[in-house]
């Protein structure tokens, strides 16, 4: 893909998509702030996962908190497990992913052309075990700090990536919470109240949308690795035996919202998990072609009945499903479906962003930046423009614009030749444009642009609604 990081990062700061967050003190590393139209086009992502997940009689949702009880860390194997290799070099005193480390230095080789050399490497970090794999690996390829350009290392060690904070006044040991890293275990706690209360049985699902934070060591390429981020996960609880099919039946489903959202499906690609936790019958990620290479989007895991059987066993409580016709009772199975909303954010405006040649009225040509997001995603709906701001047109546009608004977000824009009204509103994905100009105030009829094909309709303003509303649902 020809898109360039940078010109998505620009223009996403330029127009008010994200910001760095608290920027004008210098910034935090692996935070970003949503601008006015970003934060319309998160929450348009986040409705349209909504709506496909829980508009159904089998999925619920819930809002949990961020903070938990500390011994679900512990029931979720996160206090012990959740942690990455991290390395030093002693003279740059950068920090990095010790396998993010080999497998840059690994590409490097591949693009020199080095391949034979690349897929040793490879092969050795397929099969690392410990740290000291990790540490033997670096230096016996001489895998050297893209910094400093030295190999003087330390030695690899876990970090764990949870970040902790202290509840009440006093910052004591007993105190220590973390916040969430992930929004699954609010599902889980929470499995015995939702079926009872909501009267759910397997096969049903909890679907939660919420903030998660993880203290990266590294964070980079914008949006895709943060520290803090937003995830839309769902646990669905199945009988035992029946987890084959509904893994199937959910990596489908799954797929089917990525290309509903307007992604090219040749942006996407399934990735099986090589390696599976020891509790997991089936992974699979969905991948985006992100402009720096594939890049995770969701996970689809099928992961027995460990959560639960966990939660059990650290809790005490019983977290099974009983039939009460036949008494059958069983902890039931969990496919799991976790999918990073800013992160999609960035797969939509990266797919979304393109630079066109398109012809002017003067027969030359230009280059226009547009955001092809699919109508329902984009930020503002319909942009309403009165063509000169006077002879009744701002009034009639007025009018128009108000009565769009109780459907639609809308724009009002009266600065400047209408080409370059159009052109601002491509940029930023509008997908319609309404011009009000002389005709409209003897006849009430309007033009109707279409950011895409740059067509533009004749139709009186009465028709408007109703046609915008077909084009959103086509
Ligand atoms: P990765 O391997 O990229 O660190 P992961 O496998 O740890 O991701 P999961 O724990 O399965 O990710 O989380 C589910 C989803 O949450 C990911 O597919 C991704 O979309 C999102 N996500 C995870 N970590 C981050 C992060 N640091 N920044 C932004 N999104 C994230």
């Amino acid at each position: 893909m020809s898109t360039s990081l940078d010109a998505i990062l620009s223009l996403s700061k330029r127009k008010g998509f994200v910001f760095q967050s608290s920027e004008i003190y210098g910034g935090l590393n692996g935070c970003w702030d949503f601008g006015p139209l970003g934060v319309e086009l998160l929450r348009n992502i986040k409705e349209s996962w909504w709506k496909h997940m829980t508009y159904r009689p089998d999925v619920v949702g819930i809002d949990a908190a961020i903070l938990m009880h500390p011994r679900t860390w512990e029931a979720s194997g996160h206090v012990q497990q959740f942690s990455d290799p991290m390395i030093d070099n002693k003279t740059s005193k950068a920090r990095y992913r010790a396998d993010n480390l080999i497998e840059e230095h690994i590409a490097r080789l591949e693009s020199k052309g080095k391949t034979e050399q690349a897929s040793v490497i490879a092969a050795r970090l397929a099969s690392v075990q410990t740290n000291e794999d990790f540490h033997s690996i670096i230096m016996e390829f001489e895998i050297k700090d893209p910094v400093s350009g030295t190999t003087d290392w330390t030695e690899v060690r876990n970090f764990n990536l949870m970040f902790e904070t202290h509840v009440g006044p006093v910052a004591s040991g007993d105190a220590k919470v973390f916040l969430r890293p992930e929004t699954a275990q609010g599902i889980f706690v929470n499995f015995k109240n939702v079926m009872e209360s909501a009267r759910m049985k397997p096969p049903f699902g909890i679907a939660q949308i919420g903030k998660s934070f993880r203290n990266e060591i590294n964070t980079k390429n914008f949006l895709f690795r943060t520290r803090e981020f937003e995830q839309m996960e769902m646990q669905f609880f199945v009988p035992p035996g029946t987890e084959g099919e509904w893994f199937e039946y959910w990596r489908a489903e799954r797929w089917n919202w990525f290309t509903r959202l307007g992604i090219d499906a040749d942006h996407l690609r399934r990735k099986p998990h090589d390696k599976l936790a020891h509790y997991a019958a089936a992974a699979e990620d969905i991948e985006y072609l992100f402009p720096f290479g594939w890049g995770e989007v969701e996970g689809i895991h099928s992961r027995t009945d460990f959560d639960l059987q966990r939660h059990q066993e650290f809790s005490g409580k019983k977290l099974e499903y009983v039939d009460t016709a036949t008494k059958d009772r069983y902890v039931p199975y969990v496919i799991e479906t976790a999918v990073g909303a800013t992160r999609t954010f960035m797969a939509v405006l990266c797919d979304a962003y393109r630079e066109e040649e398109v012809g002017t009225a003067d027969g030359g040509t230009e280059t226009r930046t547009v955001l092809q997001f699919a109508p329902s995603l984009a930020p503002t709906t319909v942009a309403v423009f009165p063509l000169v701001n006077k002879d009744g047109m701002p009034e009639a546009a007025q009018a128009i614009c108000q009565s769009l608004q109780q459907s639609f977000r809308v724009d009002y824009d009266t600065s400047g030749a209408i080409g370059r009204r159009y052109r601002r509103q491509d940029e930023v994905g509008t997908p319609f444009c309404v011009t009000v100009d002389g005709e409209t105030v003897s006849d009430g009829t309007v033009t109707l642009r279409d950011r895409d094909t740059m067509q533009q309709v004749r139709l009186t303003a009465d028709a408007l609604e109703a046609e915008i509303r077909r084009r959103l649902q086509a």
